[in-house]
């Protein structure tokens, strides 16, 4: 399989800003920040996305997003970031290699967060809670 963009990062065939590495996870502004200071946060082996992913390297990813937050939010005189990731094209995710976004943000008003729609609810919430249940293996 052809490796994606970010396991280009990951072996320096393609440059990156790279903010910090360590020996699973590897730190890099986005291409296309969303926000001055915009950061990936991307295991160095290549998972896919929350479904392939084991838990001790979803960990250490997690304490590389942890360590770093603080820095890139610092970093632009921000007061808060978004920590988000997408897993699967149905919830936008476009590059194939896990990622947490970084996002500084600096005040309430300057983004959109989650649309002001209801959600059609065909299913009372006490059935889909038993369907999750059941699911969790
Ligand atoms: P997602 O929609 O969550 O898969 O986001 C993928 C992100 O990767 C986007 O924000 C892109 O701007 C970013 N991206 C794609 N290629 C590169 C690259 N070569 N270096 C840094 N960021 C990239």
């Amino acid at each position: 399989m052809e490796d994606t963009v970010f396991m280009k990062i990951v072996k320096r065939e393609i440059p990156a800003d790279i903010v910090y590495e360590d020996a699973q996870t590897l730190a890099f502004l986005d291409i296309k920040p969303i926000a001055l200071g915009h950061t990936l946060v991307i295991p160095k082996k290549p998972f896919e996305n929350i479904f392939d992913i084991d838990d001790e390297t979803l960990s250490a990813i997690m304490r590389t997003v942890r360590k770093i937050s603080p820095a890139v939010r610092d970093a632009v005189g921000a007061h808060g970031v978004h920590i988000n990731s997408n897993h699967g094209e149905a919830a936008g995710q476009v590059v194939h290699h896990l990622h947490f976004h970084i996002i500084p943000r600096h005040a309430r008003n300057e983004f959109e967060f989650w649309p002001e729609t209801d959600c059609p609810t065909p299913t009372s919430a006490s059935e889909i809670a038993e369907k999750i249940r059941e699911k969790i293996v």
